[in-house]
């Protein structure tokens, strides 16, 4: 804490990760003895720039940039950009944290890091996002590359800025270098099912759980907050398994629609139109009602799927889910639950799915793009969509597994930070003390 001053979420983060892993250091002294942890918790390298552009109306702009390179023991850096005004030092370096133990948890051979810019899309004309993107980039390509660091989309990075990102890449280095971002477009070297592979993943995952109690999705009542990428995709997928989400939401409020979120109208609204959630319930036939300023936790279902951003669900949102009777709550965004949340779910037997394994499906077809790219290939959305779903099923698996290992059975949260941890930190053994 000392050595990273107000970086509260790192610190959240990082003492999650602790939190969990006393039997590990018990059983492996070696771990100790090398400062694995303590050299997991300072990052490789961090970065941090000036991005000046100008605005619609010729006045400069002067925004933050961030890359945080954080583990590379297991392959290049690989995580998002993030672009949101709340972006600093302390969100930017608990998203690398995190990604180091996801990507670990995929199998795949990718390290972990984050970035993103304090830059603020809302409202932003086109033109702007395409200078802002240029201008970021202007520095970022000389930290990037396919072989040393991976950037992909975030919260406000979805295909657009990263199709403006690669030309400014592309444009400065003279090289069609396709592996150096994820989430590029189907026609310049993207991925089938990168787009959804975050909240498909996720539900996934949910549906693994479900199978151990031979229960499926079919029926179900489900919540989702947020309304962006990760949240679209895993009401998608939670519909096509016959389940109904009654509500979701923004930074604003929900919507409730007991009928089931009308999944066109929603893509129309936030991908087509850019717009606010709160025009739903006007454009929609069912009798759907848009509440301002409400935790969307109050509306009661069986599944919880936080997939909006850190810290949304805390101990009065748990208490509401709790006391209406839900069960499973899978995390699609990145620690969305606080702590209190996490212990009162514990505490009451509601089965908890961590982010960085519920969630690592994005990062993880991020990596199956990159194969597609270095082997020049493109493949199906069928067949793309079952090495996720594959993927999921082992991540899910492997988190149980360790849990039984360490003496903690059916505790996913102990089983996604061990098991994350050990992988990597056995890589950082054999490399030495770098
Ligand atoms: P988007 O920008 O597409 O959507 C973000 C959604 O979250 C919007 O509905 C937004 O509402 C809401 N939101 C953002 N900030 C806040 C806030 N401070 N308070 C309340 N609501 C907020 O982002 P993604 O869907 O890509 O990302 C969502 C989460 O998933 C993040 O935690 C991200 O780190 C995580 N994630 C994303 C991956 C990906 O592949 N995209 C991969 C793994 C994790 P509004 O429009 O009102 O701001």
């Amino acid at each position: 804490v000392a050595r990273n001053p107000g970086e509260i979420e790192f610190h959240q983060a990082v003492r999650e990760v602790l939190d969990s892993l006393g039997p590990v250091i018990a059983k492996h002294p070696e771990y100790t003895d090398s400062a694995v942890l303590r050299r997991l918790c300072e990052p490789e390298r961090q970065i941090i720039f000036r991005v000046p552009w100008v605005d619609d109306a010729g006045t400069v702009r002067i925004n933050r940039g961030f890359r945080v390179e954080f583990n590379s023991a297991l392959g290049p850096y690989k995580g998002g950009l993030r672009f949101h005004p709340s972006v600093y030092l302390g969100i930017v370096k608990f998203l690398g944290f995190e990604q180091i133990f996801k990507n670990a948890l995929t199998g795949m051979p990718i390290g972990g890091g984050k970035g993103g810019s304090d830059f603020d899309p809302k409202g932003r004309s086109d033109g702007e996002i395409m200078r802002f993107c240029q201008a970021l980039m202007t520095e970022l390509y000389r930290h990037v590359g396919e072989y040393t660091d991976v950037p992909a989309g975030d919260i406000g990075v979805g295909g657009r800025e990263i199709g403006y990102l690669f030309g400014q890449y592309k444009r400065i280095t003279n090289r069609y270098e396709s592996g150096v971002l994820t989430g590029k477009g189907l026609a310049w070297g993207g991925s089938q099912v990168r787009t959804e592979a975050t909240g498909y993943g996720t539900v996934f995952f949910v549906e693994e759980i479900l199978k151990t109690r031979r229960e499926s999705f079919e029926g179900k009542q489900v919540v989702v907050s947020g309304s962006g990428n990760v949240a679209t995709y895993a009401i998608e997928k939670v519909q096509q398994l016959g389940g109904v989400v009654v509500a979701c939401s923004d930074s604003a409020g929900y919507v409730v629609d007991e009928k089931g979120i009308d999944l066109d109208l929603l893509k129309e609204i936030k991908a087509v139109r850019r717009d606010r959630l709160d025009t739903y319930p006007g454009e929609c036939r069912s009798a759907a009602r848009y509440v301002p300023g409400r935790p969307v936790w109050e509306v009661p279902c069986d599944i919880a799927l936080p997939c909006a951003t850190q810290n949304e669900l805390d101990g009065a949102g748990a208490g509401m889910l709790i006391a209406n009777g839900c069960t499973i709550v899978a995390e699609g965004a990145n620690m969305p639950c606080t702590p209190e949340a996490v212990r009162l779910f514990t505490e009451a037997g509601v089965v908890f799915a961590p982010g960085k394994a519920a969630n690592a499906g994005g990062v993880a077809t991020s990596a199956l793009e990159m194969q597609q790219n270095a082997s020049r290939d493109t493949w199906t959305f069928e067949h793309t969509e079952h090495r996720l779903a594959e993927i999921m099923h082992s991540i899910h698996d492997r988190c149980l597994a360790t849990a039984d290992e360490y003496g903690v059975p059916g505790n996913y949260l102990a089983g996604a930070n061990i098991a994350g941890f050990t992988h990597v930190a056995d890589a950082m053994l054999a490399l030495g003390v770098i």
